[in-house]
């Protein structure tokens, strides 16, 4: 359709070198012809060319002071995309890959995801080049420190509410709420994530992960599988790994590996999460330190290679792009059944239509994922009423909220013809509320 590989051409000349944020913006309006040819007045109204534009961009330096004393700077970034619906809302991520084109791929996923989780959060994105391995507390601190004496100016309550992302948990939360607080004086809930002690939300930790196991079980559920006995492998190990591993574990799956960016474990007997949380939450260390304490257990060096392993379902939580054709096949020959994405865009596209062709069934990022910020929101709801929920209320509203995002993929997937294709149905449900709302808010 002419409309949608126009706006497609335009965007690929206005964001050269931005490789990331094509294939994001691609894989979208690829699927949003059918819902452009129903409604019209959203072709008139310029909904798909203003969607893909940021509403703002901010890019700023960060210098901070090592323990050296010596002067270092990064780059920040924070990209307000949309805010049709609500507050821009959205991670924060510190890996050393950032540039302005992951920052502006992960909010435009940011605000589809934002709209399936049913609550009114616009979507956004932001980070730093900035590298937290081997950094110091009190490097962290005073990088985090600097960051927000630059982002309080742009963000609010009810402005954009930023959160954790990769290299951003709780610790860095807590710096940049602290900074922000001494700034402004203002205790609003600007961030989500935030410690317990000072208006975080129970279950916020373990919400994308746990959000993560809810969805692929429901996914697997429509097909007459369940998750017991079945044999998983999880890239990644971080906050979206630890607690999928966590929630599968209770599901009685077993899940056989697990990594981190330098190589993956195999444990045949199942992972003992209890060594992960211990490595990674509390002592900061490597994946490879696993075998120490399990010595059955195996490490290989490198990351693609976890795909190799033989397994029915196949979770990838580490980061974009991990999961490539090769790979895709790898996982299909060994007879995986169903993917479901924890990280955000970690299947290239070749990958999905290996998926899609060997009839395995696949759970999109901004579907599978979104239990994390759809908790956040709750965080922001919570703050607003001055209360706080129990783990258990918090919990319920999570899986009631998965469900109904798995049923509104379904459905949309349906009503445009794409039968039981959630990858398409995310992006058309996701994107029908905002367009709704661009379209009725006027140019
Ligand atoms: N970074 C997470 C995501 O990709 C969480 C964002 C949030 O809680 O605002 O959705």
């Amino acid at each position: 359709m002419a409309i949608v590989s126009d706006v497609l051409m335009n965007v690929k000349k206005r964001n050269l070198n931005e490789p990331e944020f094509l294939q994001a913006v691609q894989e979208v309006l690829e699927s949003l012809e059918p819902v452009i040819e129903m409604h019209p007045e959203y072709k008139d109204a310029g909904i798909l060319e203003r969607m893909v534009e940021p509403e703002r961009q901010v890019i700023f330096r960060v210098p901070w002071v090592d323990d050296k004393g010596i002067v270092r700077v990064n780059r920040g970034f924070r990209v307000q995309f949309n805010s049709a619906i609500g507050p821009y809302k959205g991670g924060i991520r510190f890996h050393p890959s950032v540039y302005i084109g992951i920052i502006k791929f992960l909010g435009f996923e940011q605000i589809f995801k934002n709209s399936l989780t049913g609550l009114p959060i616009g979507g956004g994105k932001g980070g730093s080049d900035f590298d937290p391995k081997g950094k110091s507390d009190g490097e962290v601190m005073r990088f985090c420190q600097s960051f927000m004496t630059e982002l309080y100016k742009y963000v609010g309550a009810d402005v954009d509410v930023p959160a954790g992302d990769i290299g951003v948990g709780a610790r860095e939360v807590g710096y940049m709420y602290g900074q922000f607080k001494r700034i402004t004086g203002s205790y609003e809930g600007v961030l989500t994530g935030k410690g317990l002690s000072f208006g975080g939300s129970l279950v916020r930790t373990e919400a994308t992960g746990y959000g993560l196991v809810y969805f692929v079980n429901e996914m697997i559920k429509a097909k007459g599988y369940e998750l017991k006995d079945k044999k998983v492998v999880v890239s990644g190990s971080g906050n979206v790994a630890i607690y999928a591993v966590q929630k599968l574990q209770e599901f009685n799956a077993k899940v056989i590996a697990m990594s981190d960016s330098n190589g993956y474990i195999y444990d045949e007997k199942g992972i003992n999460i209890a060594t992960i949380k211990k490595l990674k939450e509390v002592e900061r260390k490597r994946i490879s330190e696993y075998v120490k304490e399990h010595p059955h257990a195996e490490y290989h060096e490198g990351h693609r290679g976890i795909w190799n392993i033989k397994c029915d379902i196949a979770l990838p939580s580490a980061t974009q792009n991990e999961i490539d054709e090769n790979s895709a096949r790898q996982l299909a020959l060994n007879g995986c059944f169903a993917v479901g994405e924890g990280s955000n865009m970690p299947s290239t596209p070749e990958a999905i239509k290996v998926f899609q062709t060997n009839n395995i069934l696949f759970a999109p990022a901004k579907a599978a994922n979104a239990g994390g910020v759809a908790t956040s929101a709750l965080e922001m709801s919570q703050n607003s009423m001055r209360m706080s929920w129990t783990f258990e209320e918090v919990d319920f509203k999570l899986q009631e909220i998965m469900k109904n995002i798995y049923k509104n993929c379904i459905k949309a997937a349906n009503d445009y013809g794409f039968g039981d294709n959630l990858a398409v149905g995310a992006n058309i449900a996701g994107f029908l509320k905002v367009a709704d709302a661009m379209y009725k808010q006027g140019v």
